[in-house]
């Protein structure tokens, strides 16, 4: 189901970008060698280049001070739609406020305009496949600042109730009550889902005693669970690049008001 949604996303950000008076551009900012930092910035210039978005990637040695590599983003980010910073940076890297808010594409600043790729993502999905959240009792496993929280406030703006679990909540208990769940813990073999008969999010990326990329879930065969990988991840990747479009769409009805 997930590689349909992909497949109409991407046709619909193609002919967005078509209708666009220029191409938009995305700036990559990365910090040393991480292999899936790697991969992450290789599959996000090929989606890129998919929908028709310029996208350009800047690289910098481990040692680069905060400063430096802030010069560095305030100097470009004119010239880009969009800025991302690929996360992880080393610990001395801050990220809170690197980014300019309004080219802050991955939604990270609270101030931003953007929504957080991984929640944009998530909620476009389950609108894409009907799944109506009004009224609905939805239980999200993890609250971190990226997917938890902001999904909690966008699934509350969207009318279900929802049940920010963490690590010291009484699963099990809420569990119960859900009628859509969202895993988003980043433990392999966290959410034994045998028992479990509604639609479930796997978030969680995890990688097994061989070196194989696992979600937080397990025993899912038969259930509605988004799979790991092909999963979330391409949900989030979709989201990005409709957030790269979004500001240039944005700034063309500045424009036009001008
Ligand atoms: P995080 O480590 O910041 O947060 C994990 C959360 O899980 C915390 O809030 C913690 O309270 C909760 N938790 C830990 N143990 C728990 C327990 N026993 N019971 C209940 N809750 C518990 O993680 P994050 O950045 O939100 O990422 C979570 C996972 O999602 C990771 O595996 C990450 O790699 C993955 N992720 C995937 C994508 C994607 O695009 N597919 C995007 C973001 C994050």
């Amino acid at each position: 189901m997930i590689k349909e949604y992909v497949k109409n996303k991407k046709e619909e950000l193609k002919n967005r970008v078509a209708a666009l008076d220029r191409k938009p551009s995305l700036a990559i900012f990365q910090i040393g060698e991480n292999e899936a930092s790697n991969r992450y910035i290789k599959n996000k210039i090929k989606d890129c280049n998919e929908v028709g978005i310029e996208a350009h990637h800047y690289w910098y040695p481990e040692d680069i001070s905060e400063e430096e590599f802030y010069e560095e983003i305030a100097a470009t980010q004119d010239f880009y739609d969009g800025v991302i910073v690929q996360l992880p940076v080393p610990p001395h890297i801050s990220t809170k406020n690197i980014v300019d808010v309004k080219k802050d594409v991955d939604g990270f600043n609270i101030m931003s305009k953007f929504d957080p790729a991984t929640p944009k993502g998530i909620m476009d999905y389950l609108k894409w496949r009907n799944f109506d959240l009004i009224g609905k009792n939805v239980v999200i496993i993890g609250r971190s600042e990226i997917v938890g929280k902001p999904l909690a406030r966008m699934m509350t703006d969207a009318d279900a109730t929802v049940t920010l679990c963490h690590s010291k909540s009484n699963l099990a208990r809420h569990l119960y009550d859900a009628d859509l769940i969202v895993c988003a813990v980043g433990k392999a073999k966290f959410l034994n889902c045998y028992a479990i008969h509604v639609p479930v999010i796997d978030v969680g990326i995890n990688f097994d005693e061989n070196g194989k990329m696992v979600g937080d879930c397990y025993n899912t065969e038969g259930r509605d669970v988004t799979p790991v990988p092909g999963g979330v991840g391409l949900l989030t990747r979709c989201a990005l690049l409709e957030n790269v479009i979004l500001a240039k769409e944005w700034e063309e009805k500045e424009n036009a008001l001008d």
